[in-house]
């Protein structure tokens, strides 16, 4: 089957969070599960463009509304990331370094779903499935079926996967116009609540609608930031699949961003060394338990917690504990975050930003990973946490509820149920004692980096839903 992939966001072209983890792995594995699976992303004016000699197999046109913008598809043929990788250049929307952000998101995503489309119409081509991830390629599944533009792709199935719903690309009525011109009777399916809400009318119009943890599909179907009812209504196409993680990218083995490599055999002396490495860096202690947090600083993760959260436990366990966190986001827990390092130097330290290289020695060298989040789609931090021997301290939620079972109950991991001062520092308390009583702290590490989690059976999964909406096209 041809898979075309739709998606703002594949690592190592561009990445802001999980979603990049996914479309950058995903197809590699459906690839080597017989498939043809191809990605399209934006061209970002980004390193990884900058360095990539792209082929350009297409150019045309396209109409926003008035605007009327130049595109090219760029084609990367090396085919080094294990799927054939395009990316739609259209300067004036996308030639900037970041992602996201911009004011003009809306007709930037807009532009790119509607450029990919008209290659797709000029070129004749009839890919076998659609697959579109998250609010920014959601109207495809609308276009397709209800812009006349698009009348040769009108029966071509298409599956939308939810990332994260609290996101889902709103705008008013003052642009509808933007989109190609459909049939105005099927205007109910890009509505909702008053405003056209790309995320829900992909709900509405794809075949199939998939989120990234069994969990997180019950969790949605009572708060998903206003789309409960049509989750609950759309829930027979609907289903959950716990995301993989690339285990060839995410090994302690070979990783190239590792200053020590391990495996199951000498995992006790690489994730020391490692550790230490990370200690030097940040001035902490190396033989006290480490407590770390990789992500975005957000609410749905909990971040407004952390410099309390952290005050609070470096008081309790003085002396006994050293925290590392690495994150951006909220401007505010940033601040607060930087400015605790003035006050428990030698136990406490920050890095502000987004470094991958820095997330790997992370997970390699740490103890533990926190992981407080209120909103938790499938979390992929506590997987390659797993995979590197280091312990996750969850809350119950979304893909964590489905990836992370108490070491009191018989699992491997700290598990907790609000997302609260308290419970983290609680939990503390518990991951202090297991780091003391060595044997035991060693006997987990040794079985979280057996855990499977890579994509071999989910990407059949995939494919066993792909087959299913084929075999409808039929
Ligand atoms: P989300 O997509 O909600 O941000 P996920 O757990 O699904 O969360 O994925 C987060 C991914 O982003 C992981 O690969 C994680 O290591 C990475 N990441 C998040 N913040 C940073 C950061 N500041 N520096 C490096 N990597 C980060």
């Amino acid at each position: 089957m041809l898979i075309y992939h739709l998606s703002a966001e594949c690592y190592p072209v561009a990445k802001v969070g999980g979603l990049g983890d996914v479309v950058g792995a995903l197809p590699k594995y459906l690839n080597q599960a017989q498939q043809t699976a191809r990605v399209v992303v934006p061209a970002y004016n980004n390193a990884f463009f900058q360095k990539t000699e792209y082929q350009t197999v297409h150019q045309g046109k396209l109409r926003l509304g008035p605007f009327v913008f130049s595109y090219s598809v760029l084609y990367e043929p090396t085919n080094q990331l294990g799927f054939e990788l395009y990316q739609i250049a259209i300067p004036e929307l996308f030639d900037r370094p970041n992602v996201y952000s911009y004011e003009d998101d809306t007709e930037r995503f807009l532009a790119f779903q509607i450029a990919f489309l008209n290659w797709l119409v000029e070129t004749n081509q009839q890919p076998d499935v659609l697959h579109c991830h998250d609010h920014h390629t959601a109207l495809i599944p609308f276009m397709v079926q209800h812009c006349y533009n698009y009348e040769s792709l009108r029966f071509t199935p298409t599956i939308i996967t939810i990332h994260n719903g609290q996101y889902q690309g709103w705008f008013g009525y003052d642009k509808l116009h933007y989109l190609p011109a459909f049939d105005l009777s099927k205007i109910g399916y890009l509505e909702w609540n008053g405003t056209i809400n790309p995320l829900a009318s992909g709900i509405k119009c794809a075949w199939k609608v998939t989120t990234v943890s069994p969990s997180y599909l019950d969790e949605i179907s009572n708060k998903a930031n206003g789309l409960e009812n049509l989750l609950r209504w759309e829930r027979p196409k609907s289903l959950g699949i716990l995301n993989g993680i690339d285990t060839e990218l995410w090994n302690p083995k070979t990783d190239a961003l590792l200053e020590h490599h391990y495996g199951l055999r000498d995992f006790k002396k690489g994730k020391a060394a490692n550790k230490k490495w990370l200690c030097e860096q940040f001035r902490l202690d190396h033989e006290k338990p480490l407590f770390t947090f990789i992500g975005r600083l957000v609410g749905e993760k909990g971040a407004d917690l952390f410099p309390h959260m952290a005050s609070i436990a470096l008081h309790e366990f003085s002396g006994q504990i050293n925290i590392l966190i690495l994150g951006s986001g909220d401007p505010e827990v940033e601040q607060q975050l930087s400015g605790l390092q003035h006050f428990y130097s030698g136990h406490y330290s920050a890095y502000i930003g987004y470094n991958e290289a820095l997330a790997h020695k992370i997970y390699a060298g740490a103890d533990f990973l926190l992981m407080p989040s209120r909103v938790e789609p499938c979390g992929l931090n506590q997987m390659y946490a797993l995979r590197y021997g280091t312990i996750p301290m969850v809350r119950r939620t979304g893909g964590l509820r489905d990836t992370v079972m108490d070491v009191g109950d018989g699992g491997f991991g700290l598990c907790y149920d609000q997302t609260s001062v308290s419970d983290v520092v609680h939990s503390i308390g518990r991951a202090i004692q297991l780091f003391a009583d060595t044997k035991k702290f060693d006997a987990v590490r040794k079985e979280i980096q057996q855990i499977d989690h890579s994509w071999n059976s989910v990407a059949e999964t995939y494919i066993s839903v792909y087959q299913s909406i084929s075999k409808q096209h039929l």
